[in-house]
């Protein structure tokens, strides 16, 4: 039995149905989640015969970490973890002054297949769990023996195409018996599902949501994300805005800038226009490489020259420096595979 698949009440019951006292529940609860202690034999304030029960039916997740893999700056690690059903899936930590964010996946695979990204190339194999997510923060806080101070689901996968199993992760994560996260400290990326954007809105987690667009107008976005052929532009932002209503929380477009697609100086107007009434962030992304697709990274001046457009019609932006480009961990270029160079552990 996989204890991140249990509530805690559903773990009281099978303590109480094992002839152990309820607080005998929370004791093991806290040295799982808090102390972040997964071995039987060393939470010692538990009988010798309950550690033997628990050595005996419960297992503290079911990810196996296949392979880790460090930036040169060190800034990033990448984690490939083989799932219990051998598929495997990338999680990315990202280090700055103060900040520890891991970037999780949310599916093997996706559906959305952008045309700029690694991990869409396949489409979709499968959906994650919710502990399956969940897991991804918990055993890399656990292989850093420190905190985690940020999520992001930005790694493999749509995460509103997920929907149920992502939403009961974020309430895992936040769930002050189990990692206690902020809402304010998750952010949530999708490439613009309406219904998902209209019902995370109703929900009592607060989290940030961010919209990959990618585009100034329908017509480029439709060639960049195919599922824009199914949700209009005009929808979609205004999902998002109604999302930032009822949160309060600011809204973040994510746009990568593709050489001679999306990149140009009327391009950056169109955006402005599309944007100026929003309380917003333009996060630019240079694109990333990834084998195999025919794209190119726009250069550094054609780059400058968008964000000032931006910013002189007061549109706030931030340039993402890419971190972890050399290990393949940057956006858009998790993939399904082992990569060549990466440190196999098992
Ligand atoms: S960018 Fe995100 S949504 Fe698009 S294919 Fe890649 S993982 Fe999926």
């Amino acid at each position: 039995m996989n204890i991140h698949q249990l509530s805690l009440s559903e773990f009281v019951a099978w303590c109480e149905s094992h002839g152990e006292k309820s607080f005998r529940a929370k004791q093991v609860w806290d040295w799982i989640y808090q102390k972040g202690e997964t071995d039987p034999d060393l939470m010692t304030n538990l009988s010798k015969e309950f550690r033997s029960l628990l050595k005996e039916h419960i297992k503290v997740g079911s990810l196996r970490l296949e392979g880790k893999e460090e930036s040169k700056t060190q800034e990033t690690i990448k984690f490939l973890w083989k799932l219990k059903d051998d598929k495997l899936v990338e999680s990315v930590l990202i280090l700055a002054p103060g900040r520890k964010t891991v970037c999780v996946s949310s599916q093997v695979g996706c559906p959305a297949r952008c045309a700029f990204c690694a991990s869409g190339k396949e489409g979709l194999i499968r959906n994650l769990t919710a502990d399956e997510i969940f897991e991804q923060v918990y055993n890399i806080q656990h292989e850093i023996g420190e905190k985690i101070t940020h999520i992001v689901f930005m790694g493999m996968g749509e995460p509103l195409e997920n929907y149920d199993e992502v939403v009961k992760a974020l309430r895992m994560l936040c769930d002050e018996n189990r990692l206690n996260f902020s809402e304010r400290k998750i952010t949530v990326s999708t490439v613009g599902v309406i219904e998902g954007i209209q019902k995370l809105a109703d929900e009592q987690i607060k989290v940030n949501l961010v919209l990959s667009l990618h585009a100034p107008n329908q017509h480029i976005r439709k060639k960049i994300i195919p599922y824009a052929r199914k949700y209009d532009l005009a929808d979609v932002l205004e999902a998002m805005r109604n999302y930032s209503k009822l949160t309060k929380r600011d809204t973040t477009y994510e746009y990568t800038l593709l050489a001679g697609i999306n990149d140009a100086e009327e391009h950056a107007l169109e955006l402005a226009d599309l944007v100026a009434d929003d309380a917003c962030t333009v996060n630019l992304i240079p694109y990333n490489p990834v084998d195999g697709l025919n794209l190119q990274r726009p250069e550094k001046e054609q780059i400058e020259l968008f964000r000032s457009i931006l910013e002189r019609k007061g549109i706030v932006t931030t340039w993402r420096y890419t971190k972890g480009k050399d290990i393949a961990a940057a956006c858009g270029q998790l993939a399904l595979k082992k990569s060549s160079s990466l440190k196999i552990l098992a």
